[in-house]
């Protein structure tokens, strides 16, 4: 178990060091701003939605490790899927990182947030990437396209 606890803290840490798809996303349509007062995350997500799906996801800010991290592996896991998937996945993410049971088993790399629920100090900054998603989803006044 020690070795799987390992090798989640090494993808987190990862993460952290290269976060991926960290920029401004220039033809994204959606956009919102999340803060996490009790740790100082930062976070801006871009999004491009299409056809009811997420062709294209990116996200800026400063935060803790695990905020950051969060927000790298949550564009890597929703760019292309359907807003519906999105939300299973949300849901199954909320469940892991509050250590509820989870039922949708397709988190994938997601699954390293397991530890997170164990601190729950940290579970804010492992979903304020996700709260600020559902923001931008449901902003559609901050088009910044012509769509
Ligand atoms: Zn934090």
């Amino acid at each position: 178990m020690s070795d799987l606890k390992d090798l989640y803290q090494e993808v987190i840490l990862d993460h952290n060091k290269s976060p991926r798809n960290f920029k401004e996303l220039c033809d994204s349509n959606r956009k919102a701003n999340g803060y996490n007062p009790l740790c100082g995350d930062k976070v801006t997500v871009f999004l491009k939605v299409e056809n009811g799906a997420v062709a294209d996801v990116t996200f800026v800010g400063s935060g803790c490790a695990i905020s950051t991290a969060s927000a790298s592996l949550m564009t890597e896991s929703v760019k292309g899927k359907s807003l519906d998937e999105i939300e299973l996945l949300f849901q199954g993410f909320r469940d892991l990182v509050t250590g509820k049971p989870v039922e949708y088993t397709e988190l994938g790399k997601l699954e390293v947030f397991q530890g997170v629920s164990e601190f729950p100090v940290r579970v804010k900054c492992a979903t304020l990437v996700w709260h600020t998603l559902q923001a931008a989803l449901a902003n559609t006044g901050e088009a910044t396209t012509t769509e």
